[in-house]
């Protein structure tokens, strides 16, 4: 169901996105989406990726198209 997208020249799925932003597997991820902003270190796109890392977790990520920059919404 989800969309594949390419981030910084490979093509990654949802689950994909959710695990280089998370830095190890994941459980579960939703479609990737747009996030309404630009990059804080290249300018560049920004998408964005709700994900379980666990059954009692639920974070939502964002992550650069093209470079590592990488942020989640936990406290
Ligand atoms: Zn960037």
């Amino acid at each position: 169901m989800s969309e594949n997208r390419v981030v910084q020249g490979r093509m990654v799925t949802a689950t994909r996105l959710a695990e280089l932003i998370e830095g190890e597997s994941v459980m579960e991820a939703e479609s990737i989406a747009e996030a309404d902003a630009d990059c804080p270190e290249c300018g560049g796109n920004v998408l964005e990726v709700g994900y379980m890392p666990s059954v009692t977790e639920f974070v939502t990520g964002r992550k650069c198209q093209d470079c590592d920059w990488a942020e989640t919404d936990r406290e």
